[in-house]
């Protein structure tokens, strides 16, 4: 067990604050890589902050979900990932939430408390010099998230036994981009519920009551998404107007709008997926604007349906009719041009086995290339190139993507 700084800015060796070095274990079992973050919890310890923050944080800089996995007793996250890479990241961590922006000192805690008007702040108050400071919630999703937590602590503190009941029935099939199958139609219909039934949830704003949804890993919120896609298909609504704007909202809300459109490609699409993609044309477009992360996973989706699904393997895994829904994504404005580029530039196995992965973008090659010149010659239709806005208020929930507070994410992928 090697002790380091906490502080990666003093040298010294004697240093008193010190934690844990992370541990990292890289695994690979049926073909899936994964990356256990053997001791996180210890340097969580080690820091005086929940391990889920540390958790969340790496999440959000991958871009990818971390994981608890109860054998292990910590966290893991997929793919591969080097130590040093993540152990960056705890330091970046640190540098943020932890040590104190006076006097550098670590020993620092953090608290949430609304003003009258009802806004909520996150301070962080340092033990050794006093000094208070108020983390900017807006600009940052962790200090988001734990603004939720803390309120999330308090309200269960105060009410101990009257903390909110959902039914979190579990279908044994999973939708997500992690761990993709297709849909159960099963839904639990509480996903959206915000009712609170308890003195405490009721001293929380409305945006704030739904929080412990956000606890929740990431996996599990694709799972809960899908399940609302599955029954909003089989109640054949998802072309409603109004059900496309709740599916937006709602995946906002789970912070999931990267994942969003492939957790419905996975739902919605059969062999006969030029129609799917007319059908709900609305939906994919909504949740792809602005959203070139999603429309990548949207593109992904296809590579898991052709991996997982032998009969829409046979009847989309050639040249031809790749070609057309390619061309059908980008004609329906649903996917940009540079999103095509930077999918097709790396083959993942990520989605399906690499060999899948590698024939599909091989069958993309003279679309890719139609791509490029079409591009060059085509400036001056692109007036024409532009779906007319849509005559429905999504208010401001279509051009937030839930990773751009962070400028640095690395595709989990690309490593
Ligand atoms: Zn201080």
């Amino acid at each position: 067990m090697t002790m380091i700084n906490i502080d990666r800015r003093k040298l010294d060796p004697f240093d008193r604050y010190t934690m844990h070095k992370l541990v990292v274990q890289v695994e690979c079992k049926r073909n899936c890589m994964k990356t256990i973050l053997i001791n996180l919890s210890a340097i969580a310890k080690d820091l005086y902050r929940p391990p889920i923050y540390l958790a969340q944080f790496i999440c959000y800089k991958l871009s990818a979900p971390v994981k608890t996995s109860k054998e292990q007793d910590g966290y893991f996250v997929n793919g591969a990932h080097a130590c040093e890479k993540l152990q960056n990241f705890i330091y970046d961590f640190i540098d943020r939430y932890v040590i104190c922006s006076k006097c550098d000192n670590p020993e620092t805690k953090l608290s949430v408390n609304k003003d009258q008007k009802g806004d909520v702040a996150v301070h962080q108050s340092c033990n050794a010099c006093g000094h208070s400071r108020t983390m900017d919630r807006k600009a940052d999703r962790l200090t988001q998230y734990i603004a939720k937590h803390l309120l999330n602590a308090k309200a269960k503190g105060e009410v101990s036994s009257g903390t909110k009941k959902k039914n979190r029935s579990k279908s044994k099939k999973h939708i997500n981009p992690v761990n993709a199958t297709e849909s159960t139609g099963e839904a639990n219909g509480t996903s959206t519920s915000t009712d609170s039934g308890d003195d405490s949830s009721s001293s929380i704003d409305d945006d704030w009551s739904d929080d412990s949804d956000l606890d929740k890993q990431l996996a599990e919120r694709c799972d809960q998404y899908g399940r609302l896609v599955g029954k909003k298909k089989t109640d054949q609504k998802l072309n409603d107007i109004e059900t496309v704007k709740d599916l937006l909202a709602e995946a906002e809300r789970l912070e999931i709008m990267e994942q969003a459109p492939f957790i419905v490609g996975q739902c919605v699409f059969t062999e006969n997926i030029l129609k799917d993609i007319d059908d709900y044309k609305l939906l994919f477009t909504k949740l792809c604007t602005k959203n070139a992360k999603g429309q990548k996973y949207l593109l992904h989706a296809i590579e898991a349906l052709i991996g997982e699904h032998e009969e829409i393997r046979k009847k989309i895994f050639n040249k031809k009719t790749m070609s057309k829904i390619l061309l059908k994504f980008y004609d329906e404005d649903i996917i940009e041009e540079d999103t095509f580029y930077t999918w097709h530039e790396k083959a993942s196995k990520r989605f399906t086995d690499k060999n899948t992965a590698k024939e599909i973008r091989e069958m993309a090659n003279d679309f890719i290339k139609w791509l490029r010149t079409a591009e060059e010659s085509s400036d001056e239709e692109d007036d024409d190139d532009k779906l007319p806005e849509p005559q429905i208020d999504f208010t401001d929930t279509v051009n937030k993507s839930p990773v751009k507070d962070y400028g640095e994410i690395i595709d989990a992928e690309n490593i």
